[in-house]
């Protein structure tokens, strides 16, 4: 029998919700491209209720307990006297969220020799160091395009937050004021802009797809070039890199997973590159960028504004510049963890444990670590140090 250890957020700060702002979420089915929405044997969890925080549990603890294993679930995830440090010497399966990420170390793995199976329950796997998943045999999935929508939609709630001057505007709504000048003296319209995204994966192309009915000039850049076809119908302009690509933006959105070709891309020397007052969307990973380029960059007025819901660490501390630099839309990590986006990542999950103790293959577009080498998505997307 497995012991499973989970690592999720808090629950809210007036307890555990018991009802809700809606009844319903609509039914996702498939994503675009076909791919099948999870489909795990059952569920035990009302679709829309909070799953992802610690009395949610990820809708598991019935499932796991009626099979005879073990399920301990904390937020504790920081320092040697955590629980998560404590339980895992002889835990076998660790799940956790990139929103309250449980670093699995090299360190830590090597303090699990049971490890076998890390999920995320969401999408970006970097919290784990791969390459020790590798030498140790255990396999890394995660579910993959779960809450892709779900960030694609708060990418451009962000664009359109920062280039309208949303935040700034409703702040002095809330201060009492009418202070139209003030709000508008940083306020344009979307239309025409120039708009590039690093990566056209599942969040960057779905960013794309939903901002072309705004009448802009689409750009991105990827490893991998899409389908003419897409490139046609959206009137995409390809560049080879992000340093060739952002000199023509007014916005960017930063899409790719982190990994060694993507950590500090934007510094600033790349900075230097982009027009001044453009606005960078980075809702990847915090480390995409570098954390003060952003802040100088923010301050001179190199950036117009900048926003997105991933820090480092995670959870961020009270002091961090990003808290209080100029021109920011920040939010905690929190675009794909919607109540829509928990209910298809507990039941991609709950399938991918059932097909672990079944001893049946995972999907391969959930797998980014398996039999010792990247695999599936990961052997896609992702790229190891050595
Ligand atoms: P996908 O795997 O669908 O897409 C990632 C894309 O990035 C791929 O097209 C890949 O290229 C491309 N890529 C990789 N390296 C580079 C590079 N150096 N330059 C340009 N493109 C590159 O992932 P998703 O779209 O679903 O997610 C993207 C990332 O967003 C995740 O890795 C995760 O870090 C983050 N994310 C954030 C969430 C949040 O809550 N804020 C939630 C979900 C994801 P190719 O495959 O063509 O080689």
């Amino acid at each position: 029998m497995a012991k499973v250890l989970c690592v999720l957020y808090d629950d809210p700060k007036d307890g555990y919700p018991t009802s809700y702002a809606r009844d319903d979420i609509p039914i996702i089915a498939s994503y675009p491209g076909g791919q099948t929405a999870p489909t795990p044997k059952a569920i035990d969890f009302t679709p829309g209720a909070l799953l992802g925080s610690v009395s949610g549990e990820l809708g598991l603890r019935a499932y796991l307990e009626s099979q005879g294993h073990t399920l301990v679930v904390t937020s504790d995830k920081e320092g040697e006297n955590s629980v998560l440090d404590q339980e895992l010497p002889d835990t076998d399966i660790v799940i956790s969220q990139p929103f309250w990420p449980a670093y699995l170390t090299a360190e830590r793995i090597a303090k699990a020799p049971n490890l076998k199976l890390a999920i995320t329950a969401g999408i970006g796997s970097d919290h784990v160091d791969l390459d020790a998943a590798i030498a140790n045999q255990i396999t890394v999935a995660e579910v993959t395009y779960c809450n892709s929508i779900s960030v694609a939609e708060h990418v451009v709630m962000m664009i359109l937050g920062l280039v309208r001057n949303y935040l700034p505007s409703h702040q002095v709504v809330l201060d009492g004021g009418w202070d139209i000048a003030d709000c508008v003296s940083r306020s344009y319209d979307l239309e025409g802009m120039h708009v590039g995204t690093v990566a056209a994966g599942r969040i960057g192309t779905a960013v794309l797809r939903r901002l072309a009915p705004f009448d802009v000039n689409l750009h991105y850049t990827d490893r991998h070039r899409l389908p003419e076809s897409i490139e046609r119908e959206l009137n995409l302009t390809f560049h080879p890199d992000t340093a060739s690509m952002v000199p023509h933006c007014d916005v960017v959105t930063v899409n790719a997973p982190l990994h060694p070709e993507t950590e500090g891309l934007f510094d600033d020397k790349l900075i230097s590159t982009m027009k001044r007052g453009t606005y960078l969307i980075n809702t990847a990973r915090a480390k995409i960028a570098d954390r003060d380029s952003i802040v100088r960059a923010l301050e001179s007025g190199q950036l117009a504004g900048y926003a997105g819901d991933v820090w480092y660490p995670q959870p961020a501390p009270a002091d961090h510049p990003w808290r209080t630099m100029p021109h920011h839309g920040m939010t905690p990590h929190i675009s794909g963890s919607s109540l829509s986006a928990q209910t298809r990542y507990a039941a991609g999950t709950r399938e991918i444990l059932e097909s672990f103790f079944a001893g049946t293959p995972i999907r391969d577009e959930y797998l980014i670590v398996d039999g010792g080498r990247l695999a599936g998505t990961g052997a896609h997307s992702y790229s190891t140090r050595s």
